[in-house]
């Protein structure tokens, strides 16, 4: 039985636990998060994308106006051969086809954005709070500790990151290194020598050592994230830290075979070294598919990064941490008290592991375009050619989701005439 679903308790104020909360209270859920970290704690520097399926649901929130304004927004990514002439496209993303553009804007911006908005909701965030343990899980209630006192809930819902706690009560699975990594770091736009002055600098160079990979981070393209991807061996959490605040060895792996790139190519690295000290790391790993995303009760539900954590060549992970907040707030409040709670988070799940085990494929192939030139064109000659023609609208079932439609099918077919 579903139950009266109030009173909910949120671990995590990132993107996605934000954006359960303000979903929540849309639906006039009760809710609270809890938040490890301080209140004026800062994000990694770097930008997030948001594609037209995360626009939507921030648009939902009453979000994508004030967010918007921090964008900069673009409508295709371009591929470049090693001289910047453009050889093909990511499909486009126009208001036309999917209702909006991509937005890209700094991660703290849009932690700010959200941070406002729970505060205008009354939503209670209490920082400096680590979840730590569940204690109890019954068909009404989680009863669970927040640093060392007990708290009570009726539903615990984990939108804590990829090194999640409250994951351990749905599944033993861990995220698994995929053998990938990134360094990347941020230029002023204008500091490069580019071919002409409308080279279009949201787009991926691919020359002979690799690729590199760019994104304007605010709204007049000013300000550059340049980023490139290798095949790095597994560090256990400890030496993955000490390598991200290793700022020359993070400097070395972006300018690897500097002597292999091309002048272009050469003189975005000349700036991304000058810039060395804002060098970031990402090493890649990925969730094993769940069986479920909730705790055998259904009273614990995990969300976001917690769930399924997916490589950053998507673009996708703040997007999805978006998805599963809306299409659960949208379930959660749409259920009966006679309807089965597991049985309805079940389907939830289906829906969700879908368009996971889809994007997962999209960020496969982009890992191939970053490939060294000679190991990307094996690649491209076993799969049909450098760029294929894809329908105008390839992207549809990614940046219009039906899941809200699906989930209120789900409802009525289970509602008693
Ligand atoms: C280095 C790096 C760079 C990234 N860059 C990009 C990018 O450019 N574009 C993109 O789309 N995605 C990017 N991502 C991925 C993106 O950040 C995530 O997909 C997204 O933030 C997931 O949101 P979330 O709310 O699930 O988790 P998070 O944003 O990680 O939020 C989890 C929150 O839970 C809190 N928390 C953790 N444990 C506890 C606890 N025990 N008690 C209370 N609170 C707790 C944390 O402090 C944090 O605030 C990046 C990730 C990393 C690691």
């Amino acid at each position: 039985m579903a139950g009266v679903l109030e009173d909910i308790a949120i671990i995590g104020a990132g993107v996605g636990g934000a954006a359960m909360a303000i979903a929540l209270h849309q639906r006039s859920i009760s809710c609270r998060i809890y938040e490890a970290r301080s209140e004026d704690a800062r994000a990694i520097g770097s930008g997030v994308t948001l594609g037209p399926n995360g626009c939507r649901v921030l648009d939902k929130l009453g979000l994508l106006k004030q967010v918007a304004l921090r964008c900069f927004r673009s409508e295709v990514h371009e591929l470049k051969d090693a001289e910047g002439n453009t050889t093909g496209n990511s499909n486009p993303v126009t208001e036309q086809l999917y209702g909006y553009k991509n937005h890209r804007l700094y991660r703290q911006a849009l932690i700010d954005e959200m941070k406002v908005k729970l505060k205008e909701c009354g939503i209670p965030v209490e920082y400096n709070a680590k979840f730590e343990k569940v204690v109890d899980e019954t068909d009404g209630s989680v009863t669970f500790l927040i640093n060392g006192r007990l708290e009570r809930a009726t539903l615990l819902i984990g939108s804590d990151g990829i090194n999640s706690t409250v994951r351990k009560y749905v599944t033993s699975e861990l995220p698994e290194y995929m053998g990938l990594a990134s360094v990347y770091g941020h230029v002023l736009t204008d500091t490069v020598q580019w071919p002409s002055k409308t080279f279009n600098k949201n787009s991926t160079i691919q020359d002979n050592p690799g690729a590199l990979f760019m994104a304007p981070e605010v709204p007049d393209g000013s300000e550059l994230m340049v980023g490139r991807q290798f095949a790095h061996p597994p560090l256990d959490r400890a030496n993955w830290e000490a390598l991200a605040n290793d700022k020359d060895k993070l400097c070395a792996l972006i300018c690897k075979d500097y002597d292999k790139w091309h002048p272009l190519s050469q003189s975005i690295l000349d700036q991304v070294e000058i810039e060395r000290n804002g060098l970031l790391l990402w090493s890649y790993h990925c969730m094993p598919k769940l069986a479920r995303r909730c705790s055998p009760i259904g009273r614990i539900i995990i969300i976001g990064d917690a769930a399924h954590v997916i490589p950053p060549s998507s673009g996708q992970g703040v997007n999805q941490a978006f998805e599963d907040s809306h299409t659960l707030a949208v379930l959660l409040s749409s259920l009966s008290p006679e309807m089965d709670l597991n049985e309805a988070l079940d389907f939830w799940h289906g829906l969700r592991q879908a368009r996971i085990d889809g994007i997962m494929k999209i960020a496969d192939d982009i890992n191939k375009k970053r490939l060294p030139a000679g190991q990307r064109f094996v690649y491209e000659e076993a799969n049909g050619g450098h760029d294929q023609l894809l329908p105008a609208d390839a992207m549809k079932w990614l940046f219009m989701p039906t899941t809200e439609d699906d989930v209120a099918a789900w409802i009525n077919s289970h509602t008693q005439p």
